[in-house]
């Protein structure tokens, strides 16, 4: 098939084209997909996007005039897409449902002990000859409670992890699952995980029922002191709301992969630019808060994972007109 393959990063490219033995014709743009660029694809039979790239009815309306029939994610989410619009306009949407749910998860216990040890501080002090303390206090993890919620894939992993630290797990997800309570998580209701949880990991997709489920509310339900890592989607926390915990103390340690407006921030350089985002701009100024640029899934074996699958998917829908990974 030809597919025009949206915010293409010289990795996307290396891997892709590697694993591309179905010898389908891939145009790399560097663009976001959006209402702007999406007559880049004009002639090419789909598109292949990533978490960035916008599939609003504007935008699918566009791709569906220019003869668009498929869309590839090459990532497991799939909250950048109007499901719907797409159902309207035939145009079939396939996903990557898991790549490395170990990558994420990793990463998420990553943040945790950076931000409790305070590696990028000690790393930066001793290169340059301070050789104190001060400040760089952690807390044991053995003996604390894990809240995890969302125990899909990457929650379940992350809750072996936490148990390998000989911490308490506690979980919660509208749908319960042996395999976690085996791994020694204990379900519990929401506000039971708030109150109780020196740390909480969030691992649940975002859809409207998830949409800044941290907000002012619910950060004053949470044990003082938190720590709170988010490695899922930005808007599974309201940014101002968590703005104000940490100045309350309420949230004792911020790590963010994400974040709700990264969009067009994420995965550019903009080291010379001016970010006209002042809530991004205040969270980088906390000591306790520690924010990566959607960095969770970025492994080797995820890169090759997802190129693979998307490959598949397309080499699929071309021969069937359906894929296993389409997105209902
Ligand atoms: P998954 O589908 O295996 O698991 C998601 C779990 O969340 C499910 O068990 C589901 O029942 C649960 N859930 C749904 N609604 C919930 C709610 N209201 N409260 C609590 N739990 C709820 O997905 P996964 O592979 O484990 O991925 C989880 C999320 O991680 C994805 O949705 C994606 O947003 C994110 N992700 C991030 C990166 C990254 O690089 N940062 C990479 C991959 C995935």
């Amino acid at each position: 098939m030809k597919m025009a393959v949206f915010s293409s990063k010289p990795y996307d490219k290396q891997f892709l084209s590697a694993a591309n033995n179905g010898g389908h014709s891939l145009k790399f743009l560097e663009p976001r997909l959006t209402a702007e660029t999406a007559s880049l694809s004009s002639g090419y039979e789909g598109v292949c996007v990533f978490v960035h790239d916008e599939l609003s009815r504007p935008v699918l309306d566009i791709l569906s005039s220019q003869g668009c029939r498929l869309v590839a994610l090459r990532c497991a989410g799939f909250n950048n897409v109007d499901l719907v619009a797409a159902q309207e306009l035939g145009i079939t949407v396939v996903r990557v449902p898991a790549y490395s749910p170990a990558s994420v998860a990793e990463f998420a216990v990553g943040l945790l002990l950076t931000l409790n040890r305070k590696f990028h501080r000690s790393y930066n002090r001793v290169r340059e000859g301070n050789f104190s303390l001060d400040g760089l206090v952690g807390f044991d993890l053995e003996g604390k409670t894990v809240g995890v919620i969302g125990t899909g894939k990457i929650g379940q992993i992350f809750i072996r992890i936490m148990r390998g630290f000989d911490c308490r797990v506690l979980a919660h997800d509208p749908h319960e699952d042996n395999a976690a309570k085996k791994l020694g998580a204990t379900y519990v209701p929401l506000e039971t995980l708030f109150a109780e949880s020196d740390i909480i990991s969030l691992h649940c997709p975002l859809m409207p029922s998830t949409h800044h489920l941290i907000n002012t509310e619910s950060v004053l339900k949470l044990k003082a002191g938190v720590t709170l890592i988010n490695t899922s989607r930005g808007a599974l926390i309201d940014s101002s709301a968590a703005i104000e915990g940490i100045k309350s103390g309420k949230i004792g340690a911020l790590g963010l992969d994400v974040y709700e407006e990264e969009s067009g921030i994420f995965y550019e350089n903009l080291s010379e630019c001016i970010i006209d985002d002042d809530i991004l701009m205040r969270l980088l100024t906390f000591p306790n808060v520690m924010i990566t640029s959607h960095q969770a899934f970025f492994t080797k074996e995820a890169l090759e994972n997802i190129a693979r699958t998307t490959l598949g998917n397309i080499t699929e829908f071309a021969g069937a007109g359906t894929c296993v990974n389409q997105v209902k």
